[in-house]
């Protein structure tokens, strides 16, 4: 599942197409959406801005509708110049942007809908997301640990950081890396895990994070290195403990971590 970093990536590449720009053309090729009229509502809007949350997307337009997007396990943004084959069928789009000579489309959103401002904000799943960890210029540590404080303190550390109720843009790889960077077991239940053990993972994840999304398409699909995710059974780069790897969570998702030196 694409996490915080891929998310503003596609953020930063779709930007400079569309803010400030009125769509020369906005299609809607998906059946679901064809009775909802987007482009009709769009036409002649200027696109004021571009910006993220956690794993959610926003493109706000002029008279305060917003374009909301999130990709779950299967979506994908690409920017394309206009007439490039796109990286996926046609068939598999849902959105399309035509501005300034490109086209941005939205493949396989399971998650993508038109609202105002206004209910953006007030919005139960959006309203409810947890401190964006990739904010500028800093990250919200104090509602971080309030949100993190009102949970089962039972919980594993690994488990509630996929919680995006706690801190918005965190997944499965992230997760795994900033547990290793701050030496802590996933597994370690929340009420054995200080405030400054539990800001040291989101510390350790935000640079690399950011590294991350700041990479340009051409520096390769991986601009950071992994140190446990993805990882096990090969030695730990700080211990060379082979990395151990085990379902966690309702949702039974890998966690990879050094069983040497994260306790
Ligand atoms: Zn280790």
């Amino acid at each position: 599942m694409p996490e915080g970093d891929t998310i503003l990536r596609a953020a930063n590449r779709i930007r400079p197409v569309l803010e400030g720009a009125v769509p020369d053309e906005i299609l809607t090729p998906q059946a679901r959406h064809a009775r909802d009229r987007w482009p009709q509502r769009l036409r002649g809007r200027a696109v004021t801005r571009v910006d993220t949350h956690g794993k959610h997307l926003f493109l706000r337009f002029e008279g305060g509708l917003v374009l909301h997007s999130h990709l779950r396990m299967t979506g994908a943004w690409a920017v394309h110049p206009h007439g490039a084959r796109w990286r996926r069928a046609s068939r598999r789009a849902w959105l399309v942007l035509r501005a300034r000579g490109h086209d941005v489309v939205e493949f396989d959103g399971p998650v993508l809908e038109l609202m105002t401002a206004g209910r953006s904000r007030f919005d139960q799943r959006l309203a409810g997301l947890g401190p964006d960890v990739l904010a500028e210029p800093a990250f919200d540590a104090e509602r971080f640990l309030r949100r993190l404080r009102e949970d089962d303190p039972t919980r594993g550390i690994g488990d509630a950081l996929l919680d995006q109720r706690i801190v918005a843009g965190i997944g499965n790889i992230w997760k795994a890396e900033g547990c290793w960077g701050a030496q802590i077991d996933p597994w370690r239940a929340l009420r054995d895990v200080s405030d400054d053990e539990a800001l040291a993972v989101v510390e350790h994840v935000r640079p690399r994070m950011r590294r991350s999304a700041e990479a340009t398409a051409g520096a390769g699909r991986r601009p950071y290195d992994r140190h446990v995710y993805d990882r096990a059974g090969r030695p730990c780069p700080r211990c060379a403990t082979p990395i151990a790897a085990r379902g966690q969570g309702d949702d039974n998702r890998t966690t990879f971590w050094c069983p040497g030196c994260q306790c």
